[in-house]
C-alpha cells in the first residue's frame, strides 16, 4: 500500500513537472498515440521503468510482448533508470528467467486481461495462445555507455 501510494506520488510528480513527458498511460490514447509515444523514448533524456529480474551480479532480464519496454533499455535514451522491489533479486540468469516465466508473466497476463493459459493455471505452459504476451526474451549484460543504466533497489517487495 505504501508502495502504491510511492508510485501514484511519482506519477504525479512527473506529470506535474517542467519537462515533457511521454505519458503512454493517459486515458484514451489510440494504439497509433501509443505508438508515436513508444518511438519518441528513443529519443528522450531519461527512460524510468521497472524490470522482470535482476541477477546478484546486475544482469537485467526482461520478457516483453512488443519490444516497447525493452527496445529503449537496449538503445536511445541518454540515461535508463530501473526501479526494482528485493522480490525481483535472483540469484542466476537462470532464476531470473524462470521467476519472470512463472511469476511475472502469468501475473502480468492477468493484470492485462487475457485469456491465455497462464491466467488459468498460475503457470507458463510456453503457449502458443493469439494473445500470448511472452514474445521477446531479452538479458542485459552491460552496456557501452558507463553509467548510462541506473538500478535503484526497493528495499521492499514491489511489482511482480
Ligand atoms: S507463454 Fe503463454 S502461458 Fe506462458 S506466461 Fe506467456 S502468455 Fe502465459
Amino acid at each position: 500500500m505504501i508502495l502504491l501510494r510511492w508510485k501514484i506520488r511519482v506519477f504525479e510528480f512527473i506529470r506535474n513537472g517542467d519537462f515533457i513527458f511521454y505519458d503512454k498511460h493517459k486515458p484514451g490514447l489510440t494504439s497509433e498515440e501509443k505508438r508515436e509515444i513508444y518511438l519518441k523514448n528513443f529519443d528522450a533524456d531519461t527512460f524510468l521503468t521497472g524490470t522482470n529480474a535482476v541477477t546478484l551480479d546486475g544482469k537485467l532480464f526482461n520478457i516483453d510482448g512488443n519490444g516497447s519496454r525493452v527496445a529503449p533499455m537496449l538503445y536511445g535514451p541518454r540515461q535508463v533508470i530501473v526501479v526494482v522491489g528485493i522480490n525481483k533479486l535472483t540469484y542466476t540468469v537462470e532464476d531470473a528467467i524462470n521467476r519472470t516465466r512463472q511469476t511475472a508473466a502469468p501475473l502480468d497476463a492477468k493484470r492485462l486481461n487475457k485469456y491465455t493459459p497462464c491466467t488459468k493455471l498460475d503457470r507458463c505452459i510456453d503457449c502458443r495462445h493469439e494473445q500470448r504476451i511472452c514474445n521477446d526474451f531479452v538479458l542485459i549484460t552491460g552496456q557501452f555507455i558507463k553509467d548510462r543504466i541506473k538500478v535503484i533497489i526497493i528495499n521492499q517487495e514491489y511489482g511482480f
